[in-house]
């Protein structure tokens, strides 16, 4: 632990205060800082979460009462994929976040997608199979009563800006020191490690570990380090998004909705004080003005003077994610398009392994390698499945959805996923063979083939013969969840509590 005595974090976006208060919770006696600039403000969009953010609270002991209510915050049980795939003839399908519950119906997922694979019909709408989809239809909170016995999961949607100031408070309160500084220049030793910051005001701040959260600007990685940057731009196209939020709806949703617009996507994320809407394309197809008129239209704003903020996204990943003594985090370390939200679930995984590694010894270069692979990897996996939204949706309505479906830019492990369901062989096995569970597992995968109906046409089949046992209907999925609802109190209701009113 000596080697890293002394932490400086410079960037305080939500990836600065996560990594600060997972560190002073891990090593309560290292000296740790957080430089923000009062001068660049953080980019204040990233406001859905996976099940990751769950965790995150736990660890630190914070329950969801305290911060939800500081942070507008809302749950998320699900995200709702609207007009993708007009082809599979379903407006929409749904990826929850896959549950404990679960386990009693996933295999009826796998077996009737199989079955449908085959040409058989049968039902294969993932949100049937998965309780968390249930939640969403009705709005309910995915908090179980205290004598349910499974374990549910969950992500959140927040103010980005005031999650920022909770953390900042409570990392604060654990003793990181807070400096209000901006960073002109980057000193380092002869052997290339970082030395030393230096603020415009001529202020000094040495440290033995340096981490990188400034955002797309990487000063540390990439401006002073130059480790370079893997562009994921030749797989996925969205490099733009603009952003206008609208007022709070009155049935709070547990989901966020992900509507395919003409050049991309529109999200819409509900938080407790307004709805955070964006859309998020590509500007070798749409330009930011038509882009604009575009979301304007779909939220029905056109002559609405809401006013609207455009920003630029860096996506693809560092080549290395830890450099000598520096450590990349958040969109400093890179960034895959908002599509799941995974964005920060990779600091919070990055900054977990990384604690873990870290605490053993001190780093070597065998531990380092391990750990940049170990990240790359993750950046890859969830990169190939945000890929296979834009390969297999059946959008015919423009030059941007026919060159992403022409897309031949493919991993050679999303190659075998498609040839595997394609070919009718077993997805679960292939998942479990690539070792992909970690971010989008078996059902997931299910959820997004199957959502997008990429299957054969049905079968035809002759007069007589034996009708095929549908588990969905054998085992009365929809019955079971729809009882098992009853549980759950609706989400207003239970924020309400949390607020105290
Ligand atoms: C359109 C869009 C939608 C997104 N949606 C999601 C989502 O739904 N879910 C999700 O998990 N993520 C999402 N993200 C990603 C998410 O916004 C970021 O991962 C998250 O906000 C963390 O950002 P950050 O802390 O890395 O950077 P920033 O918020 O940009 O913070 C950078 C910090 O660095 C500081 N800084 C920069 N330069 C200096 C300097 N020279 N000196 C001192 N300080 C400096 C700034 O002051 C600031 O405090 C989205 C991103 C985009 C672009």
């Amino acid at each position: 632990m000596a080697i890293m005595h002394r932490i400086a974090i410079v960037g305080g976006g939500t990836a600065g205060w996560m990594t600060a208060c997972l560190m002073a919770k891990a090593w309560p006696g290292a000296e740790i800082s957080v430089i923000e600039s009062p001068d660049i403000g953080i980019i204040g969009v990233g406001e859905g979460s996976t099940p990751s953010l769950k965790r995150f609270f736990r660890q630190l002991n914070i329950p969801d009462s305290e911060w939800m209510s500081a942070c507008n915050a809302t749950y998320k049980t699900n995200i709702e994929f609207i007009d993708w795939s007009p082809a599979s003839g379903r407006h929409s399908y749904s990826h929850p976040f896959i549950t404990q519950l679960d386990s009693f119906s996933e295999r009826a997922l796998y077996s009737n997608c199989f079955s449908r694979r085959m040409g058989i019909d049968v039902e294969t709408r993932p949100e049937k199979f998965l309780f968390n989809a249930y939640l969403a239809a009705a709005a309910r909170a995915p908090v179980t009563p205290a004598n349910f016995p499974f374990r549910l999961e969950y992500g959140y949607h927040f103010d980005a800006f005031l999650l920022g100031q909770f953390l900042r408070k409570k990392a604060t309160d654990a003793k990181v020191q807070h400096l209000q500084l901006t960073i002109a220049q980057v000193v380092q030793q002869p052997n290339g490690d970082l030395k030393e910051l230096v603020s415009q005001d001529g202020q000094r701040i040495s440290a033995d570990l340096f981490v990188d959260c400034t955002g797309f600007g990487s000063l540390l990685m990439q401006k002073t380090l130059a480790v370079p940057f893997e562009s994921f731009a030749s797989n996925l196209f969205n490099d733009s998004a603009l952003v206008i939020p609208t007022a709070a709806l009155a049935e709070l949703p547990v989901q966020t909705k992900a509507t395919a617009l003409s050049n991309g996507w529109a999200w819409q994320i509900p938080l407790q004080n307004r709805t955070g809407n964006g859309y998020v394309f590509s500007s070798a197809f749409i330009n930011k003005d038509q882009a604009e008129t575009e979301l304007r239209r779909h939220l029905g704003l056109l002559n609405s003077d809401v006013q609207s903020r455009h920003l630029t996204m860096n996506v693809g990943q560092l080549k290395q994610h830890w450099y000598k003594n520096c450590l990349a985090l958040g969109l400093a370390q890179g960034f895959i398009e908002p599509l799941e939200a995974t964005a920060l679930h990779l600091v919070q995984t990055a900054v977990e392994i990384f604690i873990d590694q870290y605490s053993l010894s001190a780093a070597t270069p065998s531990q380092q390698s391990h750990y940049n692979q170990s990240i790359s990897e993750r950046f890859d996996k969830v990169r190939d499945y945000i890929v296979a939204h834009y390969k297999l949706n059946s959008r015919d309505d423009s030059d941007y959805w026919r060159a992403n479906r022409a897309n031949t830019d493919l991993s050679d492990s999303l190659l075998q996923i498609l040839d595997c369901w394609y070919r009718k062989n077993d997805l679960d096995q292939e998942i479990k063979r690539q070792q992909l569970s970690s971010h989008f597992g078996t059902t997931s995968w299910h959820c997004l083939l199957s959502g997008y109906g990429v299957y054969p046409a049905l079968a035809a089949r002759p007069n007589g013969e034996p009708k095929y046992i549908d588990p969905f209907k054998e085992q009365q999925l929809e019955a079971f969840f729809s009882a098992c609802l009853l549980n759950f109190m609706p989400q207003n209701e239970l924020l309400n509590i949390y607020q105290g009113t």
